[in-house]
């Protein structure tokens, strides 16, 4: 597109202004990894400095520490603030419902860590109690009823399980969130519970198949983080996507993702999302946090990273962080960065796939059966296990299903690119015949095939490769060592995925260790629950629909709509569930369902309030001066959204009101953004005022509407 050199020197002048430093960051990565990691506050970071308090970074294993040493850490917290350059602290939590709405996902106060003595001499007021604990005027968060505005009061407790970060000239420190009366108002709290009866559960189990689980039993994720970056200039021209996150309306470009040539493709030094993608890492590194993999996803600009695994919490916080930085950075690159789930329509949408395994604190992985087999010298025990893992996901498929109802992840599900709302388990055929001749009675041990593949050259040599494929159509496909939870939404925070994981897991520990201890013996019981929940194991193709029939005929849950998902949280079984597990009062739970309704009503009010401005100031105006296209439907369909809206905000309850707000957004909003589509197609280029899905979605092609880029 680009043939004269001046079309070439302007596209250099530009990427200049957007960045100065992009034309040799973008070569030059490699500079001062030895920062990696100065700016968590962990290992031998923070014990060099908690020495020279008299502790060390042994003393931040033991939780307590919050009791006994709280005055030692936060002077070490202090010292190590300062040489980062650092002056200001912050409890930092995640409040309920933020998912594509709040940056970050975080609240935070930031306070100074001085303050002047009577001589006006600047002194540290960083102490014990300071970094354990805040207290917040927090009456603005939605809480679901939990707390009265009257009764504001909202307490930070420090989470001794995730590290202290550094960012700029704030520290960070990773907190609870909860009411005077310690009702969780926050993602979390149930996440830290729901951690405590994995550990209490799995414990028993693992111990009474003769594991060693002295170290403690902790569920580790992976979460592979998908997005698009698109050029600022753009996303200014398009109020859907500056507000809502997605276009609302937005005809297709005469290319989209047919040939698959964006899935890695080389992350190109011409447009600045490499320079941007290296930037992002860059920070995540300093701050402990390991953004490993980096690729260009199928729809063009989509991108994904993944980090290194670990604990639950550190993972999620620093996904949260990860999500801010990656918003941040893009800006500075002329970029804007969409981590919501369907930003544009017929091309794929962003994922999080939550990749998740249980194990010994000290390494030992529950879905690793050579690991399992050698540590409890059992054959059976992974067999055991695994009955367990296929018991929950049968029994509380419904569960997973309502964590995953994130408002954007309606336009994911069930299409050709997430698997659909229907909660089965691919296990791969090894696997899957390796349990059903347990199930039948054979207690030999899993013995994980591989095979060899020859290529028939001589150059490349025959090489070693699992005996299974995988299965990109399941949404909890197991994949050796680890389950993953495909249907996540880029968007979210994933706490209460990982908290419906690890109590429906938990659940069937405590089961299974609650009638081994009464004499049962444990290759019985997992036989039993094999042949019950069975149905929950599909290898094959989930986007086949008569595949989809079938599973749902045969009982595995589904459940199509979003909304009716989030009401599964307070049915009696789950309220049962989370009661017994300790992760949920059913108080909660009904606050938790209000919110998550009232989280999708919200998204899809801006929506529709979104469309109503952008037919009003874009589309009628662009119709009318062109004298064509459908202007009488576009006025008609004015009405009709303000009658939608109007609908939502008479309706009595948060469920009734995200009933109607899902029926506006799937129903009435399509037809509409169908009119404007069409008057799209129709409108002369030069009279369409807002950015194209052309304009929008190709970098590598540099598409602009600046005069200069056209050549002379
Ligand atoms: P893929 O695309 O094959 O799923 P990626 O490398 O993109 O692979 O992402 C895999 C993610 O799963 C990474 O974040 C990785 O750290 C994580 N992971 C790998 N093993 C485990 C495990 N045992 N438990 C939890 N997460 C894991
Ligand atoms: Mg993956």
């Amino acid at each position: 597109m680009f043939t004269t050199s001046a079309a070439v020197k302007a596209l250099a002048r530009r990427e200049a202004t957007r960045n100065s430093s992009v034309s040799f960051r973008a070569m030059a990565n490699l500079a001062a990894y030895e920062d990696f990691g100065k700016n968590v506050f962990a290992g031998k970071v923070a014990d060099e400095y908690l020495q020279k308090h008299g502790a060390s970074k042994a003393t931040l294993d033991d939780p307590n520490w919050v009791n006994t040493d709280a005055d030692k850490v936060a002077n070490a917290v202090f010292d190590w603030a300062i040489d980062r350059g650092a002056n200001v602290y912050c409890h930092w939590f995640q409040p309920m419902a933020s998912s594509g709405v709040r940056h970050g996902l975080t609240g935070q106060v930031q306070n100074m860590m001085f303050k002047f003595n009577s001589d006006y001499e600047v002194v540290q007021d960083f102490k014990g109690k300071t970094l354990i604990k805040g207290e917040t005027d927090g009456s603005s968060f939605p809480n679901g009823g939990l707390r009265g505005t009257h009764c504001a009061g909202g307490y930070l407790a420090l989470d001794t399980s995730s590290p202290i970060l550094c960012r700029g000239d704030t520290i960070f420190i990773p907190s609870a969130f909860v009411s005077y009366y310690g009702a969780a108002l926050d993602e979390k709290t149930p996440l830290l519970r729901s951690n405590a009866a994995l550990d209490k559960h799995g414990a028993r189990l693992f111990t009474l198949l003769g594991g060693d689980a002295s170290s403690g039993i902790q569920a580790n994720i992976g979460l592979e983080q998908e997005m698009f970056l698109i050029p600022r200039d753009q996303y200014y021209r398009r109020p859907d996507l500056q507000l809502t996150g997605r276009t609302i309306m937005g005809k297709n470009a005469p290319r989209g993702q047919e040939m698959c040539d964006h899935y890695m493709a080389p992350l190109s030094s011409a447009t600045s999302a490499l320079a941007a993608m290296q930037e992002m890492q860059d920070e995540c590194w300093r701050m402990g946090m390991p953004l490993k993999t980096r690729h260009r996803e199928v729809a063009p600009n989509q991108f994904e990273f993944a980090p290194l695994f670990g604990s639950n919490t550190t993972q999620i916080d620093q996904n949260v962080f990860i999500m801010q930085i990656i918003e941040e950075v893009a800006a500075k690159h002329g970029l804007a960065a969409l981590l919501q789930e369907k930003p544009f329509n017929d091309v794929n949408g962003s994922g999080k796939h939550n990749n998740w395994s249980i194990a010994t604190s000290s390494g030992i992985n529950f879905l690793a059966p050579d690991e399992v087999i050698e540590e409890t010298g059992n054959d059976e025990a992974f067999a055991v296990i695994m009955a367990a893992l296929v018991a929950a996901i049968d029994e509380h498929g419904d569960l997973m299903r309502a964590a995953i109802a994130n408002p954007g992840n309606d336009f994911r599900l069930g299409a050709c690119e997430a698997p659909p709302a229907i909660m089965s388990t691919y296990l791969g055929d090894d696997m899957t015949s390796y349990l059903e001749a347990f199930m039948n009675g054979s207690s030999a041990k899993y013995e994980p095939g591989t095979k060899t593949l020859d290529l028939g050259t001589k150059e490349v040599m025959p090489f070693q490769v699992p005996a299974e494929d995988r299965n990109r159509t399941s949404p909890f496909p197991y994949g050796g060592a680890r389950f993953e939870f495909r249907s996540v939404g880029s968007a979210q925070n994933v706490s209460l995925v990982n908290t419906v994981l690890n109590t429906i897991a938990a659940e069937k520990f405590a089961a299974f260790a609650d009638r081994i201890e009464a004499g049962e013996n444990p290759a019985d019981i997992a036989r039993e629950a094999l042949k019950k929940h069975w149905k929950v194991i599909f290898n094959g193709d989930n986007y086949d629909v008569e595949n989809q029939k079938m599973l749902t005929e045969s009982g595995v849950w589904r459940i199509d709509s979003g909304v009716e998902a989030i009401s599964v949280l307070s049915t009696e079984k789950n309220v049962a569930l989370f009661e017994k597990m300790n992760v949920f009062t059913g108080t909660e739970l009904t606050a938790r369902q209000d919110v998550l309704h009232d989280h999708y009503t919200g998204t899809v009010e801006m929506e529709a309030l979104c469309m109503i401005d952008m037919i009003n100031q874009h589309v009628i105006p662009s119709v009318k001066e062109s004298e064509v296209g459908p202007l009488d439907e576009l006025a008609a369909s004015i009405t009709t959204l303000k009658a939608g809206v109007a609908e939502i905000h008479a309706a009595e309850s948060s469920v009734d009101k995200a009933q109607l707000a899902r029926v506006l957004r799937l129903e009435t909003m399509i037809d509409i953004r169908a009119i404007c589509d069409a008057a799209e197609e129709v409108v002369p280029a030069e009279n369409w005022t807002l950015a194209t899905y052309k304009e929008l979605l190709f970098l590598d092609q540099q598409t602009t509407t600046e005069p200069e880029f056209f050549g002379e």
